[in-house]
């Protein structure tokens, strides 16, 4: 199936008017301040907000106060990889926290860290790894703030055994919009906690927080990787990979029919052996398809021809059967990393990423329906992983839950594919799964209502913290989270 550009979709409706027109004067702090386009991940869609980077936690609260005093709203940025608008203030102030980056203090004896919000997974593997201590949970890659991870409850290839950040942070520093800083974690005002947690910027500024480091063995990683034949396989090899902390599988979602669901399954663990040189070698090697395809071909090129030419080399080029080696830490977690700007392969019209998650069924019968949907309709993508999730799940609007996760990046193939995910989102919600709102720039609003039940309860703390509203984004208006909906 071939699929001419069509008109990118528009930006998301927004319900009601966010702020007041950026053109009015404004007063200092924020007279020096200049509008500028924001854009997530997926580099859709793209919004204009006025940028402010603050050095130091103190200048927050001055701020906020200011946008509060010129009727605009504000919103928190890390480093902008949520892919859709969830980071987005249109039109409103958005906070820059990555110059809030200092690591307060460590304690090697518990692996509790104390730090500023801007901090990132890679400023803690870089300073901590060689003392023996990882993050406790990583995305798929380092370049996220610890307080844009929060926002977004993040999971790992370890979810199984360890949860999500969730699970290993405290002491959380909040600046509300009263232009209070609260502390809450599980025990202290656990309500304005949960509410945080996934709770994408909108219940205040984290501004510090403390998370556990993990004791590793070393930063090697003793992977296995093998080659499944379709889907029922891939969960046989789920199932007895239980012995393993990390596991996911890359999935190809163009093969129709018997090897529908076929795909390279890595699982792994932590090892104080170093990576070899030959069998990182090897490595490198097999993962060098999905590191190189986005940047050597012209975005011209992307198209359900050449997605379904990668989907087959990057399946043959695994020998059948199981490979065992030590890797990185780098391959092994962030293998896209390597690639600089790598989303930028998708063009000016940009990408969506859909993620969902679902109950576990005996015969798996929605993965299987979504599979076949994606593969019916010739959209699939380079980039599809699945992973069984643990039991552990959090409250109101945190993802991760119990059962199977799929995810998938497409190129903006405009109304065809909004319809194509509308009809996937109708699957999830009939067996009871979401999606992933810090990947989302289109769910619709009722859809959202069906897959997070607990919207209500964490709109009602919201608005006991933030009655005015000050704190939205376009994801929030979008889904009536904030900034008045219904
Ligand atoms: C290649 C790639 C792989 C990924 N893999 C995974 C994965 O495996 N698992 C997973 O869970 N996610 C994954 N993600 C998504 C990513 O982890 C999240 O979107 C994360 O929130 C991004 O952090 P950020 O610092 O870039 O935040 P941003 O994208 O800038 O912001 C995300 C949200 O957090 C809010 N926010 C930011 N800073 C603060 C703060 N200080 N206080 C309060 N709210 C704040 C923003 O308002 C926004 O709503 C992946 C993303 C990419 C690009």
């Amino acid at each position: 199936m071939s699929h001419p550009p069509p008109p990118a979709p528009p930006p998301a409706p927004l319900s009601a008017p966010l702020s007041a027109p950026l053109s009015a004067p404004l007063s200092a702090p924020l007279s020096a301040l200049r509008p500028e386009l924001h854009e997530g991940w997926g580099r859709y869609p793209r919004l204009r907000a006025l940028a402010a980077r603050p050095a130091r936690v103190e200048e927050a609260a001055p701020l906020l106060e200011a946008a509060r005093a010129h009727g605009l709203r504000a919103l928190p940025f890390g480093l902008g990889r949520s892919y859709g608008d969830a980071a987005l203030a249109p039109d409103g102030l958005a906070l820059h926290t990555r110059g809030l980056r200092e690591v307060l203090s460590f304690d090697p004896a518990t692996g509790w860290a104390r730090c500023e919000a801007g901090v990132s997974i890679e400023d803690l593997i870089r300073r901590f790894a060689p003392q023996g201590f990882f993050p406790p949970v990583v995305p798929g890659t380092k370049f996220v703030t610890l307080g844009g991870a929060l926002a977004n409850d993040i999971h790992g290839k370890n979810h199984h055994g360890d949860g999500t950040l969730a699970d290993h942070v405290r002491a959380v520093e909040l600046l509300t919009a009263s232009g209070e800083v609260v502390v809450c974690d599980a025990a202290r005002e656990p309500e304005l906690f949960w509410a945080t947690v996934g709770g994408l910027g909108l219940t205040g500024v984290i501004l510090r927080l403390e998370v556990r480091l993990a004791r590793v063995g070393g930063v090697g990683i003793e992977m296995e990787s093998i080659r499944v034949r379709d889907l029922d396989h891939f969960f046989e090899v789920s199932a007895e990979s239980g012995g393993f902390t990390h596991t996911v599988s890359w999935i190809d979602c163009v093969t129709r029919g018997a090897g529908m669901g076929r795909g390279i399954f890595m699982r792994g663990r932590h090892t104080a052996e170093a990576p070899r040189a030959g069998l990182a070698g090897r490595a490198a090697a097999a993962l060098a398809p999905l590191l190189r395809v986005p940047v050597s071909l012209p975005s011209a090129l992307l198209n359900p021809l050449t997605v379904r030419a990668f989907n087959e080399v990057y399946f043959r080029k695994h020998p059948p059967g199981l490979l065992r080696r030590v890797v990185g830490f780098d391959p092994f977690f962030f293998p896209l990393d390597a690639v600089g700007g790598w989303n930028k392969i998708y063009g000016r019209r940009g990408f969506l990423q859909w993620q969902m998650v679902v109950p576990r069924e005996p015969d798996h019968r929605a993965v299987r329906r979504i599979l076949e949907e994606i593969t019916a309709a010739g959209m699939g993508s380079f980039l599809a992983v699945i992973k069984e999730f643990g039991d552990g799940a959090h409250p109101h609007l945190s993802f991760p839950a119990p059962g199977v996760t799929l995810a998938l990046d497409f190129p903006n193939y405009g109304a065809d594919l909004l319809a194509l995910l509308a009809r996937l989102d109708r699957v999830v919600m009939e067996v009871g799964g979401r999606v992933y709102l810090g990947k989302d720039a289109r769910l619709p609003l009722d859809h959202f209502r069906a897959m997070y039940p607990g919207w209500r309860a964490w709109r009602d703390v919201r608005d006991r913290w933030d009655p005015e509203g000050l704190f939205s984004s376009a994801l929030g208006v979008r889904l009536g989270l904030c900034g008045g909906g219904a």
